[in-house]
């Protein structure tokens, strides 16, 4: 699937260092050793509604990490996913009386517009979950093969006469728990709210994720061989796809926290249940929720900002940017006029500030924009350190000639704000 053009990634003087990020798994900061090339898989959307400040938040974080791989020498390999077909998307457009397809490329393309205006580098590969079909035929008709897949008989007239769907065993995942570490009770509080069927009869524990679901009347389907005609379970969708572009044992899974469980749950032990091999990721690791009024800000609650209606009231793009920047990721933060408005505010200063020809000297700015984004992303201390220079600048001048370029160089590279 196409993604969005990519921004111009300045070069700044130096190296990076190591990043260090926190693992949802392990529950400490974890040093990023990747080699030569990092890889990444962060889940995408479901592209049902326009792109809202939670997903902002998460994408601009993630793109965030990778530009400080980048920054300590690493090549970048980014997958992302888009789940273009799965229940959500299903039931809007069926609601709103439009074809899924339609209602998927129109707001598959709002995201890229929204991902390019806030300078989000794009990823390498960016697939569909419908492309991913093949590919998750193969892995279920595996895992069935081995028994850590099971089937469960489409009730009578809801489906093909002797269809089933299929469920992956968590029986036989002895790794299960390992992203979350939650409990069985905090797994069952959340399941059913998160796409998942507890009370679904003939289900073996009512963990147990779908993988495949058996074509039903007047729902999309593909041929799934053996299967049967169906369409693949969410969380096998991006299984597979991390497993066909980056291989097990990445560097980093990452999404928004409301994803630990069941989604970055699940899609890890049934990679480990696909290659006989762990763990899935070497780090899981997650952007805190953004909320308005006291609520996380999600499609089922409708309380959405939405980016695409700040950008078309003239609001600039990387004002957005700095007020999600402003935010530390892993802290929870709540949307609202004056997050705005602060933004806009620095974003004009940092303007004046760099515009000059000569200024304070450089390095000792650039040295801490790179311990902060190093140290688990720490975004508002960068800030701070380019808050720090700008005044400086702005209230006693300087002579080092060329100043003002190096730091604007380094926030665009490192983070992201084109000036
Ligand atoms: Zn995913």
């Amino acid at each position: 699937m196409k993604s969005w053009p990519s921004p111009f990634i300045p070069a700044v003087p130096g190296n990076g260092l190591p990043v260090r990020v926190h693992d949802t798994a392990s529950g400490d900061l974890c040093l990023l050793t990747p080699g030569p090339t990092a890889r990444m898989y962060v889940c995408g959307i479901t592209p049902y509604d326009a792109t809202h400040m939670g997903h902002a938040a998460t994408y601009v974080t993630f793109d965030l990490l990778g530009r400080a791989l980048r920054d300590a020498g690493h090549e970048v390999l980014y997958v992302q996913n888009v789940t273009d077909v799965d229940e959500p998307l299903l039931a809007r457009a069926h609601r709103d009386g439009v074809e899924w397809q339609a209602l998927a490329a129109a707001e598959i393309a709002l995201f890229r517009e929204d991902m390019t205006a806030l300078g989000v580098i794009a990823p390498d590969h960016y697939i569909g979950a419908v492309e991913g079909v093949p590919s998750v035929v193969k892995a279920v008709t595996a895992l069935l093969a081995g028994g850590t897949a099971y089937r469960v008989k489409v009730p009578e007239g809801e489906g093909a006469p002797g269809a089933s769907d299929i469920y992956f065993d968590l029986s036989s995942a002895p790794d299960f728990g390992s992203v979350s570490s939650w409990d069985r009770d905090q797994m069952m509080a959340v399941f059913a709210e998160r796409g998942g069927d507890p009370g679904r009869l003939g289900k073996r524990d009512q963990l147990d994720p779908l993988l495949w679901r058996a074509e039903r009347a007047g729902e999309p389907s593909w041929p799934g061989g053996e299967l049967g005609e169906g369409r693949p379970g969410w969380h096998i969708e991006c299984t597979t796809i991390a497993l066909d572009y980056l291989g097990m044992t990445f560097d980093v899974q990452g999404g928004g926290t409301d994803l630990i469980f069941p989604h970055h749950e699940m899609s890890a032990v049934q990679a480990c249940g696909i290659t006989g091999t762990s763990p899935f990721a070497r780090a899981f690791v997650h952007q805190a929720m953004v909320g308005l009024d006291g609520e996380k800000m999600s499609k089922s609650r409708g309380n959405l900002v939405l980016v695409s209606t700040l950008r078309h009231c003239g609001v600039d793009p990387m004002a957005i940017r700095l007020a999600v920047l402003a935010h530390h990721y892993r802290t929870p933060w709540e949307w609202d006029g004056e997050v705005l408005l602060d933004a806009q505010e620095r974003l004009a200063t940092w303007r004046a500030g760099l515009s000059g020809n000569g200024g304070p000297p450089a390095d000792a700015a650039i040295a801490r924009i790179r311990e902060c984004m190093a140290d688990d992303l720490d975004a508002p201390g960068a800030l701070a350190a380019v808050d720090e220079w700008v005044s400086q600048s702005l209230s006693k001048g300087g002579t080092e000639i060329g100043s003002p370029g190096v730091v604007g160089r380094t926030v665009d590279a490192l983070l992201g704000i084109r000036l």
